[in-house]
């Protein structure tokens, strides 16, 4: 929304921001919009607002509806970082800045709705991950699946890629413990023995390292499931030296990707201090530590600086055009570069969704995972639109799933995830804790004294 007045003088336009503080699904189509109006004319703001608006058209940078029962409509810009600096001059942007400060949304919300619906995205692609899309209409109707069907056990199992994703955050909290109670830490390490805890937990031992089988996370036994694990992941932690860093095998299977988005989160807590190529470099050694491929690994490292520049407020399209730029200048970019292209390119056609995703493949291998879900992301309104996108083909359910569900979650929060998917979820209460450790952790001070967080995540 802009004002122009005299008071702001004669060629000078003057924005006044709305923040959404909530959205929700209203029926029909439509959600309900919680605002806070910022006028820049009223300083102290005409706040607290609710809408319910049916979306007209829709893009990465703008939203167009009209207020349900009237004939007003509504038009709403996303102020990512690129677009304020465009449009703002530093007076406004001060003032922005410093209304984000004391009231911008919780990122711990967003952390905990990345978590979350990766793992939704998991449980609801974990019964139909070795079936083709026809094989699921058949079972689910022409609709595909919706809700969780019975797979290990139950509805709502997480699988490998989940169990995973935790380890993944537990290999960095715990390098984060290390850092603070002795001063230097390397992440690589840390991630690795967090790996080896899950290969624990499906009933295997690294030949030549042994590790410490302590911590919550292990402890949690739920999680000593074997739910699917990728045959690469096992066969490289069983293999690893004891020294981190990218696998010898050649292998681009999508078991690295699929779990690093906590990569993401835990250096955004840090962003003062983090460049956006240290989280690149991060997202791909841990990929890494098990698929030695470059598309394996370096999409990783896209998919960790996605996330982290969708919580810095840059959209979907601003955030993959970062990680592309990154990306470009490392080494075996190709096929990844090339699928993501294709992504976007295919998420501006009109060719329907099931034939575009079948177009981008299968999901098996890395980049081909990475890039339906990012499809999926691009083309979808909603949460839950995107998630049933993500699994109903032919190809990796689980991993697209989770992938798609990680950014999703990420952009919209935990408003924006169906009760029905989130109350059956296996592990919710873990997965939740993590996530909001991954957020928390910027507050573990040096020299801290304190045995419960110790105990939790033994920096070592
Ligand atoms: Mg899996």
């Amino acid at each position: 929304m802009e004002i122009i007045s005299p008071e702001f003088g004669a060629d000078i336009r003057r924005y006044s921001p709305i923040r959404i503080d909530k959205v929700a699904l209203a029926g029909n189509g439509s959600r309900r919009f919680d605002l806070s109006f910022f006028h820049a004319a009223y300083p102290e703001g005409v706040q607290d607002k609710v809408y319910s608006i049916q979306t007209i058209q829709r893009s990465d940078h703008f939203l167009i509806g009209q207020v349900v029962g009237t004939q007003r409509l509504v038009f709403f810009l996303a102020l990512s970082d690129t677009w304020l600096n465009q449009h703002f001059d530093d007076h406004s942007l001060n003032y922005l800045r410093g209304l984000q400060k004391t009231s911008g949304p919780d990122p711990q919300d967003r952390y905990i709705a990345c978590l979350l619906g990766g793992a939704i995205g998991d449980a609801l692609g974990a019964s139909v991950e070795f079936m083709s899309r026809d094989e699921i209409i058949d079972r689910f109707g022409p609709s595909g699946i919706r809700d969780y069907a019975e797979a290990y056990g139950g509805k709502g199992k997480i699988t490998d890629d989940t169990q995973m994703t935790l380890f993944t955050a537990e290999g960095l909290l715990r390098g984060q413990m290390r850092g603070v109670s002795k001063g230097v830490t390397d992440f690589g390490h840390t991630v690795a023995n967090a790996y080896l805890r899950w290969l624990a937990t499906q009933g295997y031992d690294s030949g030549a390292v042994k590790t410490d089988r302590d911590g919550w996370l292990f402890q949690q036994r739920r999680l000593h499931n074997q739910r699917a694990p990728g045959m690469t992941c096992l066969s490289a932690l069983r293999d690893y030296s004891g020294l981190p860093g990218i696998a010898g095998n050649d292998s681009k299977g999508c078991g690295g990707v699929m779990r690093v988005a906590p990569v993401g989160l835990f250096w955004w807590s840090f962003k003062r201090n983090v460049d956006v190529q240290r989280v690149f470099k991060e997202g791909c050694l841990c990929a890494g530590l098990t698929h030695g491929h470059p598309s394996g690994y370096l999409s990783g490292g896209a998919l960790s600086v996605m996330i982290f520049e969708l919580l810095n407020g840059q959209t979907l399209r601003e955030a993959l055009d970062t990680a592309k730029a990154i990306l470009a200048a490392h080494l075996g970019h190709e096929e990844t570069l090339t699928a993501l292209d294709k992504a976007i390119e295919l998420s501006q056609s009109d060719i329907p969704h099931d034939i575009a995703i079948r177009e981008l493949g299968e999901g098996w291998v890395a980049e081909e995972a990475l890039a339906i879900s990012v499809y999926c992301a691009l083309v979808s309104e909603t949460f839950e639109q995107g998630i049933v996108l993500a699994v109903n083909h032919d190809g990796d359910s689980d991993s697209t799933g989770t992938i798609t569900g990680s950014i999703l979650g990420v952009m919209l929060g935990t408003g924006a995830i169906p009760q029905r998917w989130l109350e059956p979820l296996e592990l919710r209460e873990v997965i939740e804790a993590v996530a909001s450790d991954l957020w928390t952790c910027q507050k573990w001070q040096t020299f801290m004294d304190d045995d419960r967080l110790w105990d939790r995540y033994p920096g070592h």
